[in-house]
C-alpha cells in the first residue's frame, strides 16, 4: 500500500518521537512542521478550548498542503479551581511563565485544600485535518490529584505535582516509560491511531467496490 504523508504541527522532538513510535506499523510518512517546510508558521493559541487551539494549529498548515495534518493541545484541569489552568496551562502565571512559576501558583491557589478535594485531570485533544479538509477530533485523559509539593525529577510542566490515580506517585516520579503508557497524550495518540486505521479501511473498501 502506498504511504500517505502525515504532518505533525509541532517541532517538539519529543512529541514527534512519541507519534512515530505509536504509528510505526501504519502506512504514514511522518514529518514535523519544519521537515514539511512550514517551520516559519507561528500560530497564536488564543482559543477558549483545547479543541479550538488544536484545530487552529492544524488548519493553518493544512490550507497550504494536500497532506493529512494533525495538531495537539493539552491542559491540566483542576476541579477545585473550576477547571483552571485548563487551556491556559502554559501561561498560568503570566506570559513567559516557567514551569516552576506555574507550579508555585497552582500550589498557592490550592493552599488549605485537602488531598481528597485536589482532584484534577490532564486532557489532550488532537485535531486531524484530512486530505478532503474535513476535521476530526480525538482526545485522551488521565486523572489524578495535585500534591502538596513537587516530587520527582522526570518529565516537565506540572509532572512533579500530578499524583496519578492508581499509582499515588507523581508523573515525575513514575518516569517516562510508565508515563508514556498511561498518559493523556498516549491515550489521545492511541485514539488517533484507531481513527486513522478506520479512515484507511474505509478508503480501501471504497476503492475495492469501485473496481
Ligand atoms: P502543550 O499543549 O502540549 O504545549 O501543553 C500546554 C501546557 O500544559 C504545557 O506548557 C505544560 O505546562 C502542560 N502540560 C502538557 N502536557 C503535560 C504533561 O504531560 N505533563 C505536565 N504538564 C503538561
Amino acid at each position: 500500500m502506498s504511504k500517505k504523508t502525515l504532518i505533525v504541527s509541532t517541532d517538539n522532538n519529543h512529541k514527534i518521537m512519541e507519534i512515530k513510535d505509536i504509528m510505526k506499523d501504519m502506512p504514514f510518512i511522518i514529518l514535523s512542521k519544519t521537515e514539511a517546510g512550514f517551520g516559519d508558521i507561528e500560530v497564536i493559541e488564543d482559543g477558549n478550548t483545547l479543541e479550538e487551539n488544536a484545530t487552529k494549529k492544524a488548519v493553518e498548515i493544512a490550507r497550504r498542503t494536500k497532506a493529512i495534518v494533525i495538531a495537539d493541545d493539552t491542559g491540566l484541569f483542576v476541579d477545585k479551581l473550576n477547571g483552571e489552568p485548563g487551556v491556559y496551562s502554559s501561561r498560568y502565571s503570566g506570559e513567559n511563565a516557567t514551569y516552576s512559576d506555574n507550579n508555585k501558583k497552582l500550589l498557592k491557589e490550592l493552599e488549605g485544600v485537602s488531598l481528597e478535594k485536589r482532584t484534577a485531570k490532564f486532557k489532550t485533544v488532537i485535531s486531524i485535518v484530512l486530505e478532503d479538509k474535513s476535521i476530526k477530533l480525538v482526545s485522551g485523559e488521565c486523572s489524578g490529584k495535585i500534591g502538596f509539593e513537587s516530587k520527582g525529577d522526570n518529565g516537565f510542566g506540572y509532572d512533579p505535582l500530578f499524583l496519578v490515580d492508581g499509582y499515588e506517585k507523581t508523573f515525575a516520579e513514575l518516569g517516562e516509560e510508565i508515563k508514556n503508557s498511561i498518559s493523556h497524550r498516549a491515550r489521545a495518540l492511541r485514539n488517533l491511531k484507531k481513527e486513522l486505521k478506520n479512515i484507511i479501511e474505509d478508503e480501501e473498501n471504497e476503492n475495492s467496490s469501485n473496481k
